[in-house]
């Protein structure tokens, strides 16, 4: 069995015939490289398929969606009111109402002399009308309308095409879909999508101590947690997983179902890569040819966490403690997934926000800490305001183990390296979850 030190800074191994030098490198460095590595294997490699349009929420799409007329398609009235020429609706004006225009009607034209037309919201602005008069503007008695306030032209009609023009390009291969692009999809009648296919993200814990969470663990065994969650994490970045089950902590067992998770898009496996005697992951990895980009980032939660390309298939040796698994999988498995989905690969989302209680940490790792955030939603249209919106603590929790703080925990309160000392009211970094809908 290979032994390795892990030493302050750099992981140093032995037993091998070469000797490998591994560095502990910082997430953002480790993000890098997984980008890059991400598009020598082939981001958006998963492959891709037509998706109906109610099955679309969260894809990412193949290939662009044009427009297939002007949207508007026609000048469109955005009030209910009166269709006027602005050079005859002078405040005070009266003009007589010759008729009425609902949304899907086709539009009269607006004849010479000191008349309107009454019109709804979505109708088409007939030809000679260049504005529409809010129904608030105006007093009506019989045919004649009065206006309270002069129209401007231009005022209150959306010209055809100005929001899109037939042919434009509306939605580009890459785009992740959201409810929005879902709308812009129907508006413009593109009723089936091509989509990427789901990356398949095959999940494998390991662990002589781990057992189903169906069944009842020996006292000194415990369930598997890290399955489920990670499939939810995976679920919730876009892909599908493949439940692999667990593997106990022998090289024969590991390599047999490394193999199968090699034959996925990409392979997470959970524990087995710590300094531990049991922790074999790593060496059956190179066994079977994983070319490793780093085993050690300078992170708490989360420090073993490692990277390796194995047979042409993105793997990623996340710690077993449940909390680094959770951690390490938003910062290095969510922007692989974007990438072999032909997404670009997602910006961690931090938020800055108040301190609420004084901080202490080991300076030296980026902390990831489980932390409540309680949004001020009260303060919302005083933007710019000295308190902010957010204010933060960090849980108090028994460790990288510890589940509950991160049930109690809605983001990670962020504390960079170089910091031991942080003071209640400072502003500070959150990261926020990845979501599971
Ligand atoms: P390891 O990374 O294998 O050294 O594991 C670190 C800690 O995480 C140990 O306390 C393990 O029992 C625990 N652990 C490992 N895998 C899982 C899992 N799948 N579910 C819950 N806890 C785990
Ligand atoms: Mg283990």
């Amino acid at each position: 069995m290979l032994r390795h030190y892990k030493v302050w800074g750099k992981v140093k191994r032995t037993g091998l015939k070469t000797r490998h030098y591994f560095f502990m490198i910082s997430y953002q460095a480790a993000r890098r490289i997984i980008c890059e590595q991400l598009g020598k294997v082939g981001a958006g490699a998963a492959g891709v398929e037509e998706v109906s349009l109610d099955e679309a929420a969260g894809r990412v799409l193949a290939r662009d969606v044009t427009a297939d007329r002007d949207y508007p398609p026609f000048a469109r009235s955005a009030r209910d009111g009166y269709a006027v020429r602005a050079a005859e609706a002078i405040e005070g004006a009266a003009l007589t109402c010759l008729g009425e225009i609902k949304a899907g009607d086709a539009p009269p034209a607006l004849g010479g002399g000191a008349i309107c037309l009454q019109i709804m919201t979505g109708a088409a602005v007939p030809g000679g009308a260049d504005a529409v008069v809010m129904i608030e503007h105006t007093e009506r008695a019989g045919d004649v309308v009065r206006f309270t306030r002069g129209a401007v032209a231009g005022q209150n009609v959306i010209p055809q095409g100005s929001e899109a023009t037939s042919g434009q390009i509306v939605l580009s291969a890459g785009m992740r879909v959201g409810y929005a692009e879902l709308a812009q999809a129907a508006q413009v009648g593109a009723a089936v999508l091509r989509c990427a296919r789901r990356p398949r993200v095959a999940i494998l814990s390991t662990g002589d101590e781990i057992v189903p969470f169906a069944e009842t663990p020996g006292a000194f065994q415990i369930r598997n947690s890290n399955a489920v969650s990670l499939a939810a994490q995976v679920r919730a970045a876009g892909g599908e997983p493949e439940m692999l089950g667990h593997a106990v902590d022998r090289e024969a067992e590991l390599r047999e179902r490394i193999a199968a998770g090699l034959r996925e898009d990409i392979l997470v496996l959970s524990g087995g890569v710590s300094m531990g005697k049991y922790d074999l992951v790593e060496d059956v990895l190179r066994s079977m040819g994983a070319e490793f980009f780093f085993d050690a980032v300078a992170i708490r939660p989360g420090k073993p966490a490692v990277f390796a390309v194995c047979q042409g298939k993105p793997v990623f040796g996340l710690p077993g403690n449940p909390v680094s698994t959770m951690v390490t999988f938003e910062l290095f498995v969510a922007p692989a997934i974007d990438l072999r989905s032909g997404a670009v690969a997602r910006a961690l989302p931090f938020v800055e926000v108040v301190l609420a209680e004084d901080l202490q940490e080991k300076p030296g790792m980026t902390h990831f800490l489980p932390a409540r955030v309680e949004w001020e939603e009260a303060s919302a249209d005083s933007a710019g305001s000295a308190s902010g919106f957010g204010r933060v603590r960090a849980l108090k929790w028994q460790g990288s183990g510890d589940i509950g703080a991160m049930v109690q925990a809605n983001c990670y309160l962020v504390v960079a390296a170089e910091l031991s000392h942080v003071a209640a009211g400072s502003r500070v970094p959150i990261l926020l979850r990845g979501e599971v809908v």
